[in-house]
């Protein structure tokens, strides 16, 4: 499989979905990074363009840059078509990317960019931030045993990690991942918005540790009587057919 992750910044993509992308590596799969700018204007944009090289080295990814100016990346169609030129070059099966509501402008731009110029990708999945707003998410990856490498990606984020009053929080990251499982029925999980999903249940049943916990059913259920479930999902839930 060939993976594309797209973030605003060094360190958003390890953040919203570091897990899930050690997971695609563990799994042999290709996976690309495109971060639209390097976090910084002025000196520090060197050490933070460093430091997302050095994350990169750790998850055995490829790394692009975008070229963009932190603060000003457009939503337009200068972002849209560095983004479609790399998926053109990586041809991807799924891409990953900002939740569109984000307090920050760059994730929001970044994220409609990603979706229009992945127009023609089946699956595409975003990610949340620490400015993620209202993210309401629907399908989890596993990330169990993956939590402390996730971290010592961020890690690699140092001077963001270090710095006082930084988003980037190792703690809160940690108690995130055991939320997400929670809410995914699983000890530890990555969650995402689906902004859209080709959906194999072959291969699903195949991998019977199934990596990919989908509860777009139950939750389309959660808010109806047990007459309302369908047949199947009842059946799934020892329920006898009345
Ligand atoms: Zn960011």
């Amino acid at each position: 499989m060939r993976v594309l992750a797209i973030g605003a910044h060094p360190d958003d993509i390890e953040f919203g979905c570091g897990g899930t992308l050690l997971r695609h590596r563990l799994a042999g799969d290709a996976v690309t990074l495109l971060v639209m700018t390097t976090g910084e204007q002025g000196p520090d944009a060197e050490m933070r363009t460093r430091e997302q090289e050095q994350a990169v080295g750790l998850l055995g990814a490829d790394l692009r840059w975008g070229g963009f100016l932190d603060g000003s990346v457009s939503a337009d169609g200068d972002a849209v078509r560095v983004i479609e030129r790399v998926i053109a070059a990586t041809s991807p099966d799924v891409v990953y990317t900002h939740a569109p509501q984000d307090t920050h402008q760059d994730h929001r731009a970044t994220s409609a960019a990603a979706l229009a110029a992945a127009r023609r990708v089946s699956r595409v999945l975003c990610f949340e931030s620490p400015s993620s707003i209202g993210f309401n998410p629907t399908l989890y990856v596993d990330i169990a045993g993956l939590v402390e490498p996730k971290l010592d990606l961020l890690r690699a984020h140092m001077s963001q990690v270090l710095r006082m009053g930084s988003l980037v929080d190792l703690e809160a990251t940690e108690s995130q991942a055991r939320y997400r499982g929670f809410a995914a029925r699983v000890r530890e999980a990555e969650a995402f918005e689906s902004h859209r999903f080709l959906w194999d249940p072959v291969i699903a049943e195949r991998s019977s540790r199934a990596a990919i916990v989908l509860t777009e059913l139950d939750a389309a259920s959660s808010d109806g009587t047990a007459s309302d479930r369908s047949p199947l999902r009842r059946f799934l839930d020892g329920e006898q057919s009345s």
